[in-house]
C-alpha cells in the first residue's frame, strides 16, 4: 500500500493498495494522470505497488527500496523525465 496515512482508512491518503492474495492492484486513478491529487509522482505509486507484487511480500521496507532502486534507475537512463519532486 502506498498512503500518507493509516493504510487501513481508504480515502484520500490511499494512493495504491495491492492484494497479493487476489493478485489485484487498485491504483487511485486521479494520482496517475496529473491532474488531480499529485503528492506523491505517478511512477512512484506505480513502481510501489509492482514492487509488492514482484517480491510477494507487503513489508513496506524492501518494497520502497525496491521502488527507490527502480526509480533511480530509470532516471539515470531518462533524466529529462524525472520528476522534481521525489
Ligand atoms: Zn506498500
Amino acid at each position: 500500500m502506498y498512503g500518507l496515512a493509516d493504510p487501513y482508512q481508504v480515502g484520500s491518503n490511499v494512493f495504491g493498495t495491492t492484494s497479493l492474495k487476489y493478485a489485484t492492484t487498485f491504483l487511485r486513478g486521479e494520482s496517475l494522470t496529473g491532474k488531480g491529487d499529485t503528492r506523491i509522482p505517478s511512477e512512484k505509486i506505480v513502481a510501489h505497488e509492482l514492487a509488492h507484487i514482484f517480491l510477494n511480500t507487503f513489508k513496506e521496507k524492501p518494497v520502497e527500496q525496491l521502488t527507490d532502486q527502480w526509480l533511480a534507475d530509470y532516471h539515470k537512463r531518462h533524466p529529462e523525465l524525472a520528476s522534481n519532486n521525489h
